[in-house]
């Protein structure tokens, strides 16, 4: 063989390897700046949330934010410029890339409009059913889609043509193109946003966006810088890669030694909360505490009675027989009748999310840690809850709730916790006959444990779902009826008892998480503010030990979780902001004028927060952040008069009160 193709044989694979090789590094280098520009987007949005925190705290928070940030925006970065060498706009000519941009960005709003439209139209044809309509939304997409298409080209034609005329004046390069969509869409999303969305939403928590549209822009910056410092390309990207690294790390030792400090990130920072909330189980976190941790301590000698605890959500106490309400609900009346009530008690917030986690922790609402999903709030797991303390204590535990996304496994809200057996089911009156079946099967066996059950019914919070009302008379009439929907339920649960003698009858406890405004002080609904209509919620208790009679002292719902444990026949637990009312409801302590509530509206979601309230006695103070109010609820429960300046004294009592309830609410409940 001549010596040229002995030496072709082997330098053809050395070539191809080297060709290989090259191929390979160019791709890489393609991707060195979409690696370095989304490290900078990544910095910007962990620096936006760790704004505000203290140092170490705010370094993990910007981890977290980089662990996310940095593969989605790299991962869009690489999107963006692939599909920018597949589309090569640069080649259209300059006014059709105008017009094809400017049709594009019509289009979008024109299908979005459409839709919007299209929605409402659907809904009064199929009154909102959602099986209808999600069988209709996709048709009109679609129409709407194809419309646009059918009108692309002679539109784009025709701007084409109108920034033909343009250009020979304005030169239109792809930039001031680019420049002009963008100021497009901040003033149309603005007069958007302004005219048409904020009225009929009310409030919205906008945060969770703000560090991901930070990061998106610093995306952008670096590219754009990227092409200007080609000089200093090594130092940028050195710099910006070494601090992403270093974030990224700062993340890591967060999440493996410092679980109580990835847990308030958790609750506090919206887009770091997810990265924690996505990437690490929490639930593992609480799953290394034993029960035997918060087993709470037996009080000698006091019997472990059966407790079932009944909330109803969504009741004002006016509405109901013992608060000299119209409703009819013999059950509840019955109970009164037996049992005690408490005349002024209540709810720690005007929402479910808010009230609830606060009546089964026992802590104040502004002390709770969480993170809201959905409609609830994913309590934090090191809260300790009810169901878990009486099942440590002994008990058996039972839930039959209305709602999965409160109590739902998926929904991890962790409300489910402690709760041995659990079933869930929307309307009330099939979840009480469930719970019924299983209280006759318990019956029917040897229980040597005693029972805690919790029924939670949702009939009054849907009380529209009966009609449009036409005033505010047949508004009322409505609701009563939803609140004698939630009483059958509730005596449906009670008929499971019917054979016990008095002396082994459960002790029942009846309360709601908030009220519902019916027109009051200008509000339909709840969640808006703190006046009586919202948060003014019945609270009665009947079974043996439990006297006879009416406590006019003031007490908050947030007092729950210690009065049961006491009623169990255990020390309510230190280090709640509850107090224990057992010795209220047995009689051994009579009612005083000094009795004191406070509630609060948490920012987050759909809340605007900011609002707090504070009762003592009969005064109740409510702070709007700015303006204060004063009233006389017992002589003015429509909160009318305002004695704000009338009655000085009271007055800075209860301001200096509400100050310090509001600023324990900074206070880590975990100390
Ligand atoms: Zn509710």
């Amino acid at each position: 063989m001549p010596w040229r193709a002995q030496l072709g044989k082997i330098a053809r694979p050395l070539a191809a390897e080297r060709a290989k090789r090259t191929k390979l590094l160019a791709a890489l280098r393609w991707l060195v700046p979409s690696a370095v520009a989304a490290s900078g987007g990544a910095l910007i949005a962990g620096i936006s949330e760790a704004y505000g925190l203290e140092l170490s705290l705010g370094a993990y928070a910007a981890g977290f934010v980089v662990l996310v940030a940095l593969p989605t925006l790299f991962a869009a970065s690489v999107l963006a410029r692939g599909l920018w060498r597949a589309w090569q706009p640069i080649e259209l000519d300059r006014p059709r890339l105008a017009a094809w941009t400017a049709f594009v960005w019509l289009a979008t709003f024109t299908l979005a409009w459409a839709m919007f439209q299209g929605t409402w139209v659907l809904a009064g044809m199929t009154a909102f059913k959602p099986m209808s309509m999600s069988f209709a939304e996709p048709l009109l997409a679609v129409a709407a889609a194809l419309a646009l298409v059918i009108l692309s080209r002679p539109t784009v034609r025709l701007f084409a043509w109108l920034y033909a005329k343009l250009d020979r004046r304005l030169t239109l390069t792809p930039w001031r193109i680019a420049i002009g969509t963008i100021v497009k869409t901040l003033i149309a999303g603005y007069l958007i946003w302004h005219w048409l969305v904020k009225p009929r939403v009310g409030t919205l928590d906008l945060s969770v966006f703000v560090s991901p549209l930070l990061g998106i822009v610093g995306l952008i910056a670096v590219h754009v810088a990227w092409h200007r410092v080609v000089r200093a390309r090594r130092i940028v990207g050195a710099a910006l890669g070494g601090a992403a690294v270093l974030a990224l790390a700062l993340a890591l030792f967060a999440w493996q030694l410092r679980p109580n400090a990835t847990l308030t990130i958790w609750g506090e920072r919206p887009l770091a909360g997810l990265a924690i909330d996505k990437l690490f189980d929490l639930d593992a976190i609480r799953a290394d505490i034993s029960l035997a941790a918060y087993r709470p301590i037996e009080m000698p000698g006091a019997p472990h009675r059966d407790i079932v605890l009944i909330t109803i959500d969504t009741v004002r106490a006016d509405h109901t027989p013992p608060y000299g309400g119209k409703a009819e609900m013999p059950l509840l009346r019955e109970l009164a009748a037996k049992g005690v009530v408490f005349e002024w008690a209540f709810s720690p917030s005007n929402v479910t999310r808010r009230s609830i986690p606060s009546m089964v922790t026992g802590l104040a609402p502004n002390r709770v840690r969480g993170r809201v999903v959905g409609w609830a709030l994913r309590i934090d797991p090191r809260h300790v809850l009810l169901a878990e303390r009486m099942q440590a204590g002994g008990y058996e535990t039972a839930g039959f709730v209305c709602c999965y996304g409160f109590w739902g496994k998926a929904f991890r809200t962790g409300l489910q916790r402690g709760l041995q057996h659990l079933e869930i089911e929307p309307i009330g009156i099939k979840l009480a006959s469930q719970a019924r079946a299983w209280l006759l099967a318990r019956e029917k066996r040897p229980n040597n444990k005693p029972l805690f059950l919790w029924m939670h019914i949702l009939e009054p919070h849907g009380w529209q779902a009966l009609g449009a009302p036409r005033n505010d008379d047949e508004r009322k009439r409505f609701y009563d009826r939803a609140l004698t929907a939630a009483d059958v339920a509730a005596t449906q649960l009670m008929t499971a008892f019917a054979d016990r003698k008095p002396e082994s009858a459960p002790i029942v406890i009846i309360a709601s998480d908030h009220g519902e405004a019916l027109g009051e002080h200008g509000q339909p609904f709840h969640s808006t503010d703190l006046y009586n209509a919202q948060i003014h919620v019945p609270f009665v208790i009947a079974g043996p030990g439990i006297k006879q009679g009416r406590i006019s002292e003031t007490v908050s719902l947030t007092d729950l979780t210690p009065t049961i444990l006491e009623l169990a026949g255990f020390e309510p637990p230190k280090g709640l902001d509850g107090r224990s009312l057992a010795d209220l409801a047995t009689g051994r302590r009579a009612s005083t004028e000094n009795g004191v509530a406070f509630a609060a509206m948490i920012k987050d979601r759909s809340n605007p927060g900011g609002i707090t309230a504070v009762l003592r006695g009969p005064w109740k103070l409510i702070s709007n952040g700015s303006a204060l109010e004063l009233y006389n609820v017992h002589d003015d429960p429509g909160e009318r008069v305002n004695y704000a300046v009338s009655q000085p004294l009271v007055f800075g009592e209860l301001r200096r009160l509400l100050q310090q309830r509001t600023s324990d609410g900074v206070r880590s409940p975990f100390d």
